[in-house]
């Protein structure tokens, strides 16, 4: 059987029971999980996520690159607008996890290959201790001035071993990390 026939196969079974035709597009949880391509960490799973629940994005490593900030940023500005709010306020869950891929990235003869091969700088992506990447992560977010104040961030650590994904970080809105004060939340 072809992906393609395979998938069709699938989705007739899923449309079969459909019945999500009205699901609004803003996320019901109003929240952003960023985590890793790896097949196995997919958050629907992982976190229970329902159709319609939380916007997903999933890259090399899980890690905030300043592509996902830019990302990030526009999805903001389209929440703000779509809602009538000056500054939209959800949810950012950074989800990382162990035995990463993108720890081959960690490695500087690896990374000086793929540069020289086909010019991709991939140093954003390195994955090294997640635990403690994951707090770098935070800091990228809290740095990234494109990104309102009121969004909120949070860190977790998934265990491919165990299933359990454990807190890193507890919710915090960028204004307090960045010391601007309450108020934004
Ligand atoms: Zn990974």
């Amino acid at each position: 059987m072809s992906i393609l026939n395979e998938f069709a196969a699938r989705n007739r079974s899923f449309a079969t029971s459909f019945d999500g035709g009205e699901i609004p597009a803003l996320p019901k949880l109003g929240t952003m999980i960023l985590t890793c391509v790896d097949a196995r960490v997919d958050p629907a799973h992982v976190l229970g996520l329902q159709l319609g629940e939380a916007v997903v994005f999933r890259n090399n490593g899980g890690r905030v690159t300043q592509a996902f900030i830019d990302e990030v940023a526009a999805l903001a500005m389209l929440v703000a607008h779509r809602t009538g709010m000056d500054e939209a306020s959800f949810g950012i869950v950074l989800m990382q996890h162990t035995q990463c891929g993108a720890q081959a990235f960690a490695d500087p003869n690896f990374r000086d290959l793929i540069e020289e091969r086909i010019g991709i700088d991939v140093s954003p992506s390195a994955v090294f201790d997640p635990a403690h990447d994951l707090l770098v992560d935070i800091e990228r977010l809290r740095d990234a001035r494109t990104l309102p104040g009121s969004l909120r961030v949070a860190a977790l650590l998934y265990d491919v071993e165990t299933g359990v994904a454990g807190e890193i970080a507890p919710e915090r809105p960028l204004a307090d990390l960045r010391g601007e004060g309450a108020g934004f939340v």
